[in-house]
């Protein structure tokens, strides 16, 4: 009797989502294998990103930013090969993505552009959403490992589509938390209770999930990272890049930059990003 070959996964980046994933993946069956800068005690963590490539077929990343991942890249170095699938599902901006779709391509890899959207309580229970970019047959092979962690799987384009769609969304969602916040110090500052705000969005058109999401823990004062400031700033920064090759002025997008900036440079770059709150208390 022969048993099916269960596909191996190795998760790099163990942070809020890649933890939060491979427990979901491990769960569904696949045979993970896992590695994190910082070790961390976790089931099948390897000593290195190579050691993760020899051992699994598909490879999804969580790491940061672009320069991790290029880390990780050389980290992994000739253990890359043709048998592999890199899905990226780290926020890297489309320019990104395509450099390190064209390194992974160099070793004979395939390369998924996969971000995601949802944070750490979608994460936690396997509801993340994917961006996919990237031809149909990598997608097809990568798509049940995706389809552990998510609620849906949005098909958007060639590699380098998605990330620009995630870039786009997290220019939304950081200029709708600025205003949120500006909006909540007029309130109380104007002696009106938060409730009520919150209550009057509930029935204007503006509501959304992120609002719904943030504006409870923002009357709290509950800053605990969901998705830090400083991952967010890297995606607004990521957008005014575009834009400056564009061609396009965002004076949106520079105003909420720069009140981030203002929040890093007061420490609070670990925080939730809902933290531009913290002006204003
Ligand atoms: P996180 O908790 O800050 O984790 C970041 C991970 O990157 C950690 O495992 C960290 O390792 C690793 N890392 C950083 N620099 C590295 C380097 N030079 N080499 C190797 N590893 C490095 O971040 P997260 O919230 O899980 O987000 C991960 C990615 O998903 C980011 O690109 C983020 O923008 C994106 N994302 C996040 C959310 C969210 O809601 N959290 C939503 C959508 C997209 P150490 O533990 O050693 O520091």
């Amino acid at each position: 009797m022969f048993k099916k070959k269960r596909l191996s996964v190795g998760v790099i980046g163990l942070g809020i989502i890649g933890s939060r994933v491979a427990a979901h993946l491990r769960a569904a069956g696949f045979a993970v294998s896992v590695w994190n800068r910082t070790p961390k005690s976790e089931p099948n963590f390897l000593g290195s990103p190579a050691d993760v490539a020899q051992a699994c077929e598909i490879l999804q990343l969580f790491v940061a930013d672009p320069k991790a991942v290029h880390e990780v890249l050389d980290a992994i170095g000739e253990s890359l090969t043709s048998r592999h699938i890199v899905v990226c599902s780290s926020t890297v901006g489309p320019e990104a993505t395509r450099e390190i779709a064209k390194r992974v391509a160099e070793r004979g890899a395939r390369f998924l552009d996969a971000p995601f959207t949802g944070t750490k309580g979608a994460a936690d229970q396997g509801k993340l959403v994917y961006y996919i970019g990237g031809d149909e047959e990598t997608f097809a092979a990568a798509k049940p490992v995706l389809e552990a962690t998510s609620k849906a799987i949005v098909r958007i384009g060639e590699v380098g589509h998605a990330a620009l769609m995630k870039v786009l969304t997290n220019m939304l969602g950081a200029v709708t938390v600025q205003t949120l916040a500006e909006v909540v110090a007029i309130t109380k500052a104007s002696g009106i209770a938060p409730e009520v705000l919150a209550t009057a969005i509930e029935h204007h058109g503006i509501r959304s999930g992120i609002i719904d999401l943030k504006l409870p823990k923002m009357m709290a004062g509950d800053y605990d990272t969901h998705f830090a400031l400083k991952h967010m700033l890297k995606d607004v920064q990521f957008g005014l890049d575009l834009a400056g090759e564009l061609k396009l002025d965002l004076p949106a997008t520079k105003a909420t930059a720069y009140a981030m900036r203002e929040g890093m440079g007061s420490g609070w770059g670990e925080l939730d990003f809902a933290a531009v709150l913290k002006r204003y208390e």
